[in-house]
């Protein structure tokens, strides 16, 4: 997408956090392109402790388990749809209240 119209639209339909109407209304084609680059969807490498499977999970979906359910001490984690048993856990993360996860840690 790079009509700047359509960034605008796509961002009054779905304002990013922080962000109201008005505000996405108000800025310039340049803060808008800045902002609409930033809430690209971005994914986190996800890989199970039992099988090793790896994939990427939407950021957007970890930070919602991690408002949902998350606690200081544990990442969100998601089950398997590799070996059905196991957990997956995040390769990286950074938890919503600033804490480093890494896998096996
Ligand atoms: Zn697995």
């Amino acid at each position: 997408m790079d009509n700047i119209d359509e960034i605008r639209k796509n961002l009054l339909d779905n304002p990013p956090l922080g962000y109201s109407k008005e505000d996405i209304h108000n800025m310039t084609d340049e803060d808008l392109l800045k902002l609409y680059n930033s809430t690209i969807d971005k994914n986190i490498k996800y890989k199970c402790r039992n099988c090793g499977y790896t994939c990427d999970i939407p950021e957007k979906i970890v930070i919602k388990f991690d408002k949902l359910y998350g606690d200081t001490y544990f990442p969100p984690k998601f089950s398997c749809s590799n070996c059905h048993g196991g957990s997956m856990y995040p390769l990286f993360y950074k938890g919503i209240n600033g804490k480093i996860f890494k896998f096996g840690e």
